[in-house]
């Protein structure tokens, strides 16, 4: 029988990791490429962790799922609120795939949060949007010992300001061979079809030490760091190693990533634009009480990057300038109250995403329906205007509608206008997170000179997969049809994405296969049922029935 190993690695690139393979550095890799089919895999816009690996699950773009960022704009509440990604709603792979009868574990893939009532499988939530309770986080019983026994990690306590650069580097090597470690015992002892396992740090590692690496940034300085991102993913390459010498004849192998990597220089906030135009008004106070804390905030900021500055935040001394700004911080990113919404045409709430403040969709709405593409249009011309004044040149490379990228549901509800800014990393755009500087441009945050590519990866390997063969224009929704196809299931209609069929060998049982299509309510029913049978099974266990 056939069994899918899919190994998820946030925020991978082939950009870094192609030209370090081709060089012989990454042998796994390259076995994989060159015995493999792989690509680019596109991600989501914005290209965000959370709804990209939501998308890559179901299957749906995200105006079926309602998710564009972590925190989103709640109007009956009138704050920023954490999401909630609604499983039970979507329809995952997973689901699927038990309602057919398959095992599924599911190992530190972020955001992804199942729970036990109707689940067969192994999982283990990622910190990454998981529960923090230790009771909720393991399925089933078994497991949670098993963690108990390897003082297993879920989490890097801090980074490398807190912790000092080497001592969490030396953390994130033991808590991701921890969690291989782990993956790997649960792949050899537990049964399954589709085995996800992911590596978080990948990410953080590219966020935290790409400016060493990269000679052409800004914030570059020769360093010992230079090769930390070479060094983690070589390490990266021997756990993926480890698991294609496990593979039985049968299965197929997996690399996937929720989204790429590229050069961060500048941060841009679009509510500053926006407010120099007029098309969004502060309330009086709020610009001029941040005056003062900016000054303080350029003082210490700049003593953030100096050798001073990071003995200084280990003690904790720059903690309370931040305790200082950041209560006031945390009110403009949670809050809407610093905002004059009867004078405010468009604002920017999370990265990269504007929204219109239209009568009858947000709370004090003031753009009527019938004005709203008459609108829209002006303020994409004026986002289209906005030049750096450092370099002349302009920020934004394409701005998108929601039309082009979003449908469904939640469609409405969705932002207005999703940007992409030149070199499509070059400005990072936080939002109401970032307002506290209240600047149009700013130094990137320490800590974060790279930010999210569209251009994640995609590989597939093993029986009936074309080898060395370069697949164009695969994109995140296509990950959960081609594996649905895989199993020889039908996929459900609603799914955005399409099976990646050029990947397979032409007298593969995959190719001669024609995809077929149902109702989700083919598998809705088949989920009633098999929860049914667990409760009757579980009442039966407990000697009621
Ligand atoms: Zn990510």
């Amino acid at each position: 029988m056939v069994r899918v190993v899919a190994i998820g690695l946030d925020g991978a690139t082939w950009d870094l990791i192609k030209p370090w393979a081709e060089k012989g550095e990454l042998p796994t890799f390259k076995r994989l490429m060159e015995n493999g089919s792989w690509g680019h895999l596109e991600s989501t816009i914005p290209p965000v962790t959370c709804p990209a690996w939501v998308s890559m699950l179901t299957g749906k773009n995200p105006g079926k799922l309602g998710i564009y960022y972590f925190r989103q704009p709640d109007w009956e509440q009138f704050v920023m609120k954490s999401v909630k990604i609604n499983w039970s709603e979507y329809l995952p792979l997973w689901k699927i795939l038990n309602s057919e009868g398959y095992y599924t574990n599911i190992i530190n893939t972020p955001t992804v949060t199942p729970t036990p009532d109707d689940y067969k499988g192994v999982y283990v939530q990622c910190p990454i949007m998981g529960s923090n309770s230790f009771d909720e986080f393991v399925y089933p019983d078994f497991v949670r010992k098993l963690l108990k026994e390897m003082n297993y990690e879920r989490l890097v306590p801090g980074n490398p300001h807190t912790l000092g650069w080497d001592k969490y580097l030396e953390k994130v090597y033991e808590v991701v061979q921890k969690k291989a470690e782990l993956a790997l015992n649960l792949f050899e002892n537990t049964r399954w079809h589709l085995f996800f396992f992911t590596i978080f740090y990948t990410d953080q590692i590219m966020h935290y030490f790409w400016h060493y690496m990269d000679k052409n940034h800004p914030k570059h300085v020769p360093s010992k760091y230079k090769d930390t991102i070479l060094e983690f993913f070589k390490f990266v390459d021997s756990i993926i190693e480890k698991f294609l010498n496990k593979l039985d004849k049968n299965d197929i192998l997996m690399l996937v990533s929720d989204h790429g990597h590229g050069p961060m220089y500048k941060e841009v906030n679009y509510n500053m634009y926006f407010s120099q135009l007029g098309l969004l008004n502060f309330k009086s106070n709020v610009v001029r009480k941040h005056k003062t804390r900016e000054i303080i905030y350029k003082v210490l900021g700049k003593l953030y990057h100096t050798p001073v500055g990071i003995i200084v935040d280990r003690i904790n001394l720059l903690s309370v300038k931040k305790a200082k700004i950041s209560n006031e911080a945390e009110r403009l990113r949670s809050k809407f109250d610093f905002i004059d919404w009867q004078n405010t045409v468009a604002y920017n709430p999370t990265v990269n995403a504007i929204f219109i403040n239209v009568k009858g969709r947000e709370k004090y709405g003031t753009v009527p329906r019938k004005d709203y593409y008459k609108i829209r249009e002006k303020i994409i011309k004026k986002l289209q205007e906005l030049k750096d004044p450092e370099t002349g040149k302009p920020v934004i490379k394409k701005v998108w509608v929601k039309e082009e990228i979003y449908s469904g549901k939640y469609f409405d509800s969705m932002p207005d206008i999703l940007i992409e800014p030149i070199g499509e990393t070059f400005y990072i755009n936080y939002g109401f997170d970032n307002l506290w500087k209240f600047r149009l441009f700013s130094e990137p945050t320490p800590l974060t000179y790279s930010t999210h590519t569209r251009r994640g990866i995609f590989l597939a390997y093993g029986p009936g997969i074309k080898k060395g063969y370069k697949i164009e224009n695969a994109k995140i929704y296509d990950i959960a049809p081609t594996i649905l196809h895989i199993f020889g299931l039908p996929i459900p209609n609603d799914m955005d994405g399409r099976v990646l069929m050029e990947i397979f060998e032409e007298d593969s049982e995959f190719a001669k296969r024609k995809p077929k299509y149902v109702d989700p309510s083919y598998y809705e029913k088949k989920q009633e049922d098999e929860k049914l049978k667990k409760a009757i099974k579980n009442l039966k266990l407990k000697g009621k029935l």
